[in-house]
């Protein structure tokens, strides 16, 4: 008698296909256009994913890199973006914190050492061996981006990936921001600068109890700044910005968000007495004159501010998955990128640009 040998059934889990390469946008050179085009998709090393990219928030950094604006630059041909949320497709050897198929966002800081002073002490925004996300490895403007599972945060369900994105960079560092400024109840907040940071400056420095002056030079950001809670605005291509917020009695913190070192002068000025002045934008003109005499005598702080930690972004989206913050964006296509990027530069959008791949 024979008896017949079925093969068993083998339920195997869906797996999607590594890709070997995808569609990115390329910086080649500094200030030249972004080229879209197929860029291999790199082999995970230890600890590494590899996400499909849903969302990907156009930051000024990125214009920043793509232009080599600062001291230190990143090394063409690179892919920016630092403000990505996708779905983790693969993982690559020893990458436990995160499963395949959770949603994550990939922030600035893309990866620290875990272990040096300043990463034990919930300071890894300041570890010497840090790699920042579409700086100094490739970014999120692709369909695929790569990052270290550590430093990847996961989003809640609550959050829209398309808000997501822009929270990712600008809702953390603008959080950050409002807590090393210090702002508590009924303090006078000058938001400099209305843009992708500023408009969530504005609420951030609500939320922590703050009274929000918001400056700009184009009347639409002050008319979303209002809509989104600022008391006053000022249109500094029309107004002395110092003097009307010093009309106001002068501001307790001032956060220095507008691509120009003017503005970081103007926002100096216009605090009052024992001020805190919060530098968080990096304009290429890399220099700000201030008086040291009426900052001794005055009792000014002045205080460098970097995104935030994965800490911080958790909060920053439960804040929204709590109903506390909107974000205003526009979806664009990738392809439109540096379109995009003259828009953001010449201060045509709204807040935020968000890419679908
Ligand atoms: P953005 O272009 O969206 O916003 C800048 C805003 O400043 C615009 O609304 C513009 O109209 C306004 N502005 C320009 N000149 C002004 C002036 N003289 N006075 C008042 N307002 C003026 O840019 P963004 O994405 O919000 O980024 C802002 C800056 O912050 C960039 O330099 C970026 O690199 C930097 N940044 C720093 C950190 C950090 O961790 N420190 C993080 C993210 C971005
Ligand atoms: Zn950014
Ligand atoms: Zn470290």
């Amino acid at each position: 008698m024979s008896t017949s040998i079925v093969a068993p059934v083998v339920s195997t889990p869906p797996v999607t296909p590594s890709p070997s390469t995808y569609r990115a946008a390329v910086v080649h050179g500094f200030g030249t256009p972004l080229s879209l085009e197929q860029v291999p998709a790199a082999r995970l090393t230890a600890g590494q994913v590899r996400v499909k990219v849903q969302a990907a928030g156009l930051c000024h950094t990125d214009i920043h890199a793509a232009h080599g604006d600062w001291p230190v630059k990143p090394a063409p041909p690179f892919v920016p973006g630092h403000e990505g949320v996708g779905i983790v497709v693969e993982l690559g050897p020893g990458a436990t914190e995160v499963a395949l198929g959770d949603r994550v966002a990939m922030p600035w800081l893309g990866y620290a050492c875990g272990t040096c002073d300043h990463c034990v002490s919930g300071w890894e925004t300041l570890c010497l061996e840090q790699q920042n996300t579409g700086y100094s490895f490739d970014g999120s403007f692709g369909e695929y981006a790569v990052a270290y599972s550590r430093y990847v945060v996961k989003v809640p369900e609550g959050v829209d990936s398309m808000d997501a994105a822009p929270l990712t960079c600008a809702g953390v560092t603008t959080y950050k921001a409002v807590k090393v400024a210090g702002t508590r109840s009924s303090n006078l907040v000058a938001v400099f600068g209305v843009g992708g940071l500023g408009h969530l400056a504005i609420q951030y420095a609500a939320i922590a109890g703050g009274r929000v002056i918001a400056v700009d030079i184009h009347d639409e950001k002050l008319d979303l700044a209002r809509e989104l809670g600022a008391e006053f605005t000022v249109n500094a291509a029309t107004e002395d910005p110092v003097e009307a917020i010093q009309r106001l009695g002068g501001a307790d913190q001032a956060i220095a968000l507008a691509v120009s070192p003017r503005a970081f002068e103007q926002a100096y000025g216009a605090l009052r007495r024992g001020g805190t002045l919060v530098f968080v934008a990096l304009p290429a003109d890399n220099e700000v004159k201030l008086p040291i005499f009426e900052t001794v005598l005055n009792g000014i702080t002045i205080v460098g501010s970097i995104v935030g930690t994965r800490k911080e972004l958790r909060e920053v989206f439960a804040l929204h998955a709590a109903g506390r913050t909107t974000v205003i964006r526009e979806t664009r296509s990738l392809d439109d990128i540096n379109e995009a990027i003259a828009d953001l530069d010449a201060g045509r959008v709204a807040a935020r640009i968000v890419f679908t791949p």
